[in-house]
């Protein structure tokens, strides 16, 4: 007998074992189970060729007529297979399945499951899962035929014999305790794995997928559990501000009132920072609820111990504005060891990778010997040669910009463990929060600060609407003669350009015509917005480039800046209150709303343009009916993660990257996360190490060592 740790060499043979590890990442007899059918045939239903409609979904048991191959161009690939059940006929069109004219032949009987379309006045079916019978493949099955995600090398069919023989071999040990599974009504991980590859009937599916995600669930709370628990024991320096020190000081000076969530939030990182255990906390906060002055107010208590603080900033853009407006907030208490500066003050580094020798290493000085209280930087903090004399807090903005490395690396410059704030304005649902960022506490800024303006979002169809256009720069123009300033973001820098594009990859016919950053300033200049003073920002530029534009945007000395998404996070200018965002369906939802974000930052009404050539009833033009529909950031995650769930799907059977969560959806299955949290939490408490739960303990630490598991990782 093998078990589920064995290499899946043992079971299916060398060759397939490549074709597995190579194609779905399946390297222990363990990913083979789990690699669990996406669908299955159900034999003995099947729909009537005559009877069948545009639309439907539908599962044929059918004979082959003929098979006909074309190469279309030259990557392209067709197979039209005709098949029919003696009542009627259908074309079933494969692209790319260069295999099928040779393993598919008249007479053959195979079943086929897609969507019925019509195409050119006849039925078909557009690239089908398909099942072949006359082999005896589909015959030695049970009434439901499982069909699994598979590539061109691995079919199926190969796939659902390599799995059957696996379960025949495998020795499936229980992961959970019996006293669980008996109080949630679960079945055994062995029952469930045979019910998921070989059911009787859809019940038995229902059971094993109830089983397994509850597994998923628990296994992750677990390592998560554990996790805190470790966290936990870690000793910190407590760090408390002190009276008559410089957090009191900054209180005393601050220009506006803070909000109540400000001052909430602000008690509790006191709270967390006094105490001798490291804090890890996550805080939340809607675009411009002012989470910058939540973070430095707990950066100025650790200086007031006696300790540093390092912010660290996803961008060049962001790091220097953090340092200009920290500077700005603190005035002569950041300006320590200057003349005429407060006694409590500190001072402010700012290390980036664009400084020069010389500035860098007087900065490098500064935070070495302590002198530097307040550090700020990008990447180029976590450089080696960056070393602090005394670093007690870590806080990184915009954490879903950075991994779990980059936050360890800069801890790791502490002598003790330092504590940690992250801070996002991607709101998270609570189940996301619970997995993803499940070993943080989380608090949440939910109220924006007094005397915010409305934004107003509206979706500029080019398609039906042609005129519409000219609207957006004329808006433009009026929001620069009222003195304000205007935002016009492009998916791209330029026709080469590959990067800066918006974080979805699919594109209909208008992917030539994608405005570009290049394009479009003089576009603009030569044109609509002749006049203006219009700048250009982006990604290529040199970093003292990209701070002069953005300094001079800041000051008021441009009226217009053509941007890529390098303004996406953090950038606060108050006086800019028009976003006008272009082939906006280039981007994702969580970013269209950080763009929008940029606006209604200040004491004017902003607007939102999202600029598309999408059509009427598309996805695309749906999501943005979405956002425009919306300023409420949570609202618009879930509505982020129900698409990207589908994506998911998607991109499942397509291979390429894959998750360790193949059955559980942090949406749906809130119920589930639940009650798995609380049972591992109660779990691990009563067995830290887990030294009575010996099999759920080799799967938690193969769990938390896949490095695969990137997921936990975004902590
Ligand atoms: P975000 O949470 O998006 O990072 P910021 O911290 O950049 O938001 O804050 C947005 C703007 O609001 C900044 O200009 C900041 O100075 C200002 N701000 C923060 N708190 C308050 C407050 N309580 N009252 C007025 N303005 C505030
Ligand atoms: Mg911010």
């Amino acid at each position: 007998m093998t078990d589920e740790s064995s290499n899946v060499r043992d079971v299916v043979g060398v060759k397939p074992a490549a074709v597995l590890a190579k194609a779905f990442e399946i390297r222990t007899v363990g990913d083979l189970l789990r690699h669990y059918p996406r669908r299955y045939f159900e034999r003995g239903e099947l729909a009537d060729l005559s009877e069948l409609r545009p639309g439907e979904q539908v599962t044929v048991q059918v004979r082959v007529v003929k098979v006909d191959a074309h190469q279309i161009r030259p990557k392209l690939h067709k197979t039209d297979v005709t098949v029919t059940d003696g009542t009627g006929r259908l074309v079933a069109t494969f692209f790319n399945q260069k295999h099928l004219p040779r393993v598919l032949a008249p007479e053959m009987e195979i079943m086929l499951a897609g969507e019925v379309e019509r195409f050119r006045g006849k039925l078909q079916l557009k690239q089908p899962d398909i099942a072949l019978g006359a082999n005896g493949l589909v015959e030695d099955a049970g009434k439901l035929v499982p069909v699994y995600p598979a590539t061109k090398s691995l079919q199926s069919w190969a796939l659902r014999r390599s799995i059957a023989h696996a379960l025949h071999v495998t020795d499936v040990l229980e992961t959970l305790p019996a006293e669980l599974l008996e109080r949630r009504g679960l079945v055994g991980r062995a029952d469930a794995l045979r019910m998921i590859h070989e059911p009787e009937d859809f019940g038995d599916v229902e059971r094993a997928r109830e089983r397994l995600r509850y597994d998923e669930a628990f296994v992750l709370q677990v390592v998560l559990a554990q996790r805190r628990n470790l966290l936990a024991l870690e000793p910190a320096k407590a760090r408390a501000a002190r009276a008559g020190g410089l957090l009191e000081a900054f209180d005393a000076s601050l220009p506006f009132e803070l909000t109540a969530g400000q001052r909430e939030v602000g008690a509790r990182l006191l709270a967390d920072l006094a105490r001798d255990v490291p804090m890890h906390r996550l805080l939340q906060g809607e675009v411009g609820s002012g989470k910058t002055v939540v973070a430095l107010r707990a950066m100025l208590a650790v200086v007031d111990s006696g300790g540093q603080a390092a912010l660290l900033a996803p961008t060049e853009v962001l790091a220097q504005q953090h340092a200009r407006s920290i500077a700005a907030l603190l005035g002569p208490l950041g300006q320590g060891g200057q003349l005429g500066a407060a006694e409590e003050a500190t001072k402010i580094a700012l290390v980036t990778g664009s400084m020069s020798a010389a500035a860098r290493r007087s900065t490098l000085l500064d935070i070495g010997i302590g002198d530097a209280g307040i550090v700020i930087g990008t990447h180029a903090l976590l450089e080696n040669t960056v070393r602090f004399f005394d670093l007690g807090l870590v806080v990184v903005d915009e954490q879903h910009r950075f991994g779990v490395e980059q936050r360890d690396a800069l801890r790791s410059k502490a002598d003790t463990p330092p504590h940690v704030l992250v801070m996002t304005a991607t709101p998270i649902p609570r189940t996301v929060a619970m997995t993803v960022y499940g070993d943080l506490e989380t608090s949440t800024l939910t109220e924006l600060p007094a005397g915010r303006q409305p934004i107003s979002t509206t979706v500029v169809p080019t398609a039906d609407k042609p005129g519409w256009l000219e609207r957006v720069w004329a808006r433009a123009r009026e929001e620069v003669a009222a003195g304000r300033q205007v935002y016009v973001v492009c998916p791209r820098i330029d026709g080469g350009d590959d990067e800066q594009v918006g974080d979805l990859t699919e594109h209909g016919d208008g992917w030539a015509a994608t405005a570009t950053v290049v394009d479009i300033a003089p576009m603009l200049s030569n044109g609509p917005l002749e006049g203006l003073r219009i700048d250009v920002l982006h990604g290529r530029m040199a970093a003292d480039a990209k701070d002069e534009v953005m300094q001079r945007f800041a000051a008021g000395n441009a009226d217009v800046l053509v941007a890529t998404t390098v303004i996406e996070v953090g950038v606060d200018v108050p006086n800019a209150t028009a976003m006008i965002v272009l082939d906006a369906d280039r981007f994702g939802i969580s970013q269209l709303h950080q763009l929008r974000g940029r606006i209604g930052r200040g004491a004017h009404a902003g607007v939102c343009l999202l600029v598309t050539g999408a059509e009427a009833g598309t996805a695309a033009r749906e999501r943005l009916e979405g956002v425009a529909a919306t300023l409420d950031g949570f609202q618009l995650a879930r509505l982020d993660l129900e698409q990207r769930r589908e994506g998911d799907v998607l991109g499942q059977s397509q291979s390429g990257r894959r998750s360790q969560l193949k059955l559980l959806r942090l949406l749906r299955d809130e119920d589930v996360i639940e009650m798995a949290r609380a049972d591992a939490i109660a779990l691990v408490e009563a067995d830290p190490t887990l030294d009575r739960h010996e099999r759920l303990r080799d799967a938690a630490e193969a769990l938390a060592a896949d490095e695969r598991a990137d997921y936990l990782g975004k902590t």
